[in-house]
């Protein structure tokens, strides 16, 4: 009996593999994914809304419309480059926005599923320039399009419920499958915001960030000196955006290593007149 559950349980998980895999643009890599990306955004739009609710925004017109210009050029690269790699169909869900919260003392920025996209005021001395918040921008939205945000949850989900409680889950109406994935989190509010990402996440956001972002016409070089400075504010009490984003030193090795290909890149853009 138990080897026949045993039996069981092995092949809903190989099922659950087949099914919940997705494939990262770029990099290849295959990752779980078990929450539908219809559900998933939904999720991520309401605590987005309920987090832009209770913040002040910045009442800044010049840095807020820079922030704006950054996001759009950097999203309309990234709808192009995944639209000329044949996966134009993952972003049918996003609704890009773009919003700077008031909050100096907060080191931090996030695009959460779905395109939803928040930067704190406190992080512009450390991108000091636009092309700096295009480099935070593009690294952030590759988090989202890389669906890092979703394998973290699935992952969470499998870990947490189990086999058999993910075939419920997984039977369950849409609004249920929501309630358990909120339950995964212990709290909620957190999807892409609070949850640190892993050094494979870290260094395929850097990597697909960086192609967006001189795509969009930015000087990708930029990078390094921002990842630098980054480190530097590192201390006893990291900011916000060290502790979901750790290991700021370790990647400039990886950065210099891309840095032809972004260039490329970035010369295109320049051909095309975007800078
Ligand atoms: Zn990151």
């Amino acid at each position: 009996m138990v080897a026949f559950q045993r039996y069981h349980l092995t092949i809903f998980l190989l099922l659950v593999f087949l099914i919940g895999c997705a494939k990262v643009p770029l990099t290849g890599r295959r990752q779980l994914s078990l929450v539908p990306e219809s559900e998933l955004t939904s999720l991520s739009f309401s605590q987005y809304d309920e987090l832009i609710a209770q913040s002040t925004l910045s009442d800044d017109p010049q840095k807020v419309a820079m922030l704006q210009r950054v996001g759009q050029r950097v999203a309309a690269a990234a709808e192009q480059y995944m639209k000329d790699n044949g996966m134009g169909d993952e972003l049918k869900y996003y609704e890009w926005e773009f919003n700077l919260i008031k909050a100096d003392s907060i080191i931090n920025a996030f695009c959460m599923p779905g395109g939803k996209v928040a930067f704190y005021t406190g992080i512009l001395p450390v991108t000091q320039d636009e092309a700096g918040v295009a480099v935070v921008m593009g690294h952030e939205v590759a988090h989202a399009i890389a669906n890092h945000g979703g394998e973290r949850m699935s992952q969470m989900l499998l870990a947490q419920l189990g086999g058999v409680g993910l075939q419920i889950a997984l039977q369950e109406k849409p609004q249920q499958t929501q309630q358990l994935a909120m339950a995964a989190y212990g709290v909620g509010a957190q999807v892409g915001i609070l949850l640190p990402y892993s050094r494979t996440h870290e260094s395929e956001a850097d990597k697909i960030g960086l192609i967006f972002s001189s795509m969009a016409g930015y000087d990708p070089r930029a990078a390094i000196p921002f990842w630098e400075r980054m480190g530097e504010l590192g201390g006893a009490r990291p900011p916000e955006f060290l502790s979901t984003h750790p290991n700021p030193e370790k990647r400039v090795d990886q950065l210099q290593e891309w840095m032809p290909e972004a260039l490329r890149y970035y010369e295109e853009s320049s051909k095309a007149g975007r800078q």
